[in-house]
């Protein structure tokens, strides 16, 4: 497809690396469709570390050659439409999911990077058809209810489920109620609002519709964890005890969730509700790994993670569409220097993320033997909004030692530590190892208003905040291979501040 209504000139992406100021008003000198980055809206910076040194002359270089491309040619973003309208959806176990192992294999193959597959069982459960309705009363003629069956729902019985519903704003509130839920549906109802909302009511929908079948409820909606609604509902997924209770369970969207919260106002509300859905037996499919050797000390390993699957309704454009271009531009702008970096470069393009972690796990036991070798790991899953600023999580020194290399970062407003440590949910299984994480953080404050819904599609990515995160996350896992010294390892895991599970 055509890359020419989103390139950023290449005049442009040279005045952005080579811009003496580090402050993000420099490019406030930029022509006007370049706008400068706005303040971050979910992130807050870190103190500048002192005694600055400054790269070498042939590093600036360096950066300039891997960020200069990521900046102007809109490669990711092209490759991100071949993999979004090309493929489409991609839940674990489609034929989509595989022939989106496929096309990032030929996609490695076109750019010169070794690429190879790893074997990863999956879960494989399948929507069927699906709708709800609040029953006609003294109150309503009766109202469709958009929504969306939750990944790893049960089925109704093929007639529905018609219960009467009990509404709930926390799990503490569900445990409260004890057995007058039994027979019911349970309506699990949050306020959430930004993107930072997002931890604190995410437990609602992965566990409260758990904790409702334990109290016999027959089955639960769930307000959709959402930012932003045209009356669209967000799914994702839900866990159950392995052979404890399931229930039928599903989002729907914020207007439903506020009509059902307004009728319950007003007295006893009953909804109907059919879901077809379905668990086949586990699929086999793929970790898709990719790598460029280090140049002195190829044993050692740089991580770019990102996740291949998606959620069955729109395309996965944000999620993770986004990051998966952005780790393969890496490898590619990399593996086209004269000089590959001092380590290696290692992208994994996970399977199942978003309903399993089975890909995650995968890869930590197959390289396992591998870990304390693994210098640093990146998971670029939060959208391909634009770069804010690197986070870590490491042992003591590590922003001293990687604050000279962030100097490429300035002229893209990111050239900052920022508070908070790096996770993700496919590195989770290797925090036991001490791998040391960091954060390519991106602006995610709208990532949410289409996170696991229809409308998660192309469209909603800007070529241009796609550009600077590659750019990004290219310098980064650069410097990450290339810097003489490497981060100490985290001493623990943490166990205050789990991963974060999309
Ligand atoms: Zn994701």
């Amino acid at each position: 497809m055509s890359t020419s209504t989103f390139v950023l000139p290449v005049s442009l992406a040279l005045q952005l690396l080579t811009s003496a100021s580090p402050s993000p008003q420099n490019t406030a000198t930029a022509p006007s469709q370049e706008p400068a980055p706005k303040s971050p809206a979910t992130s807050s910076v870190k103190a500048t570390p002192p005694a600055v040194t400054k790269l070498s002359a042939a590093q600036q270089a360096t950066a300039a050659k891997l960020m200069g491309p990521a900046l102007a040619e809109g490669h990711a973003y092209a490759r991100l439409a071949e993999l979004t309208d090309g493929i489409g959806p991609r839940l674990s176990g489609s034929e989509s999911a595989e022939a989106a192992v496929q096309w990032a294999l030929r996609s490695f193959q076109a750019d010169g990077v070794k690429a190879w597959k790893e074997p990863v069982k999956v879960p494989r459960w399948v929507r069927g058809e699906e709708h709800g309705e609040i029953l006609a009363s003294e109150r309503t003629r009766g109202l469709p209810l958009a929504l969306l069956a939750l990944g790893g729902s049960a089925p109704t019985p093929p007639e529905g489920i018609t219960a009467e519903v009990v509404e709930v704003g926390s799990l503490e509130e569900l445990a409260a109620l004890g057995d007058k839920v039994k027979g019911r549906i349970v309506f699990f109802n949050h306020t959430m609002s930004e993107a930072a909302d997002y931890g604190r009511f995410a437990g609602l929908r992965g566990r409260g519709p758990a904790a409702a079948a334990k109290q016999g409820a027959v089955a639960a909606l769930v307000r959709s964890l959402a930012t932003a609604s045209l009356r669209t509902p967000h799914t994702g997924s839900t866990r159950f005890d392995e052979g404890g209770p399931r229930l039928p369970a599903a989002a729907v969207s914020v207007e439903d969730a506020l009509t059902l919260h307004r009728m319950l106002q007003g007295g006893t509300v009953k909804v109907r509700l059919v879901l077809g859905c379905s668990d086949l037996p586990d699929a086999d499919s793929s970790n898709v790994v990719a790598e460029v050797r280090g140049r002195e000390k190829p044993d050692e390993v740089v991580l770019l993670g990102a996740h291949l699957d998606s959620w069955d309704v729109g395309t996965g454009a944000h999620d993770d569409g986004a990051g998966v271009v952005m780790v393969m531009e890496a490898a590619r702008l990399i593996a086209k220097l004269p000089q590959a970096p001092r380590r290696t470069v290692r992208v994994v393009l996970f399977m199942n993320e978003e309903n399993g972690l089975r890909g995650g796990r995968a890869y930590a036991e197959r390289h396992a033997k591998e870990l304390s070798k693994h210098v640093a790991a990146i998971e670029m899953d939060a959208g391909g909004g634009r770069p804010l600023g690197v986070s870590l999580h490491a042992g003591p020194g590590g922003e001293a030692l990687l604050w000279p290399w962030l100097a490429p970062l300035e002229g893209l407003g990111a050239a900052k530590f920022l508070v908070g440590h790096a996770t993700g949910a496919d590195l989770s299984p290797m925090e036991p190892a001490h791998v040391p994480f960091v954060g390519v953080r991106v602006d995610s404050s709208r990532y949410f208003d289409v996170h696991h819904s229809m409308a998660d599609t192309l469209d909603k990515v800007d070529p241009q905040d796609l550009s600077r995160s590659t750019a990004a996350v290219t310098w980064m896992a650069y410097a990450l291979a290339e810097s003489p010294g490497t981060l100490a390892r985290p001493t623990a895991p943490e166990s205050d501040d789990p991963p974060k599970k999309k």
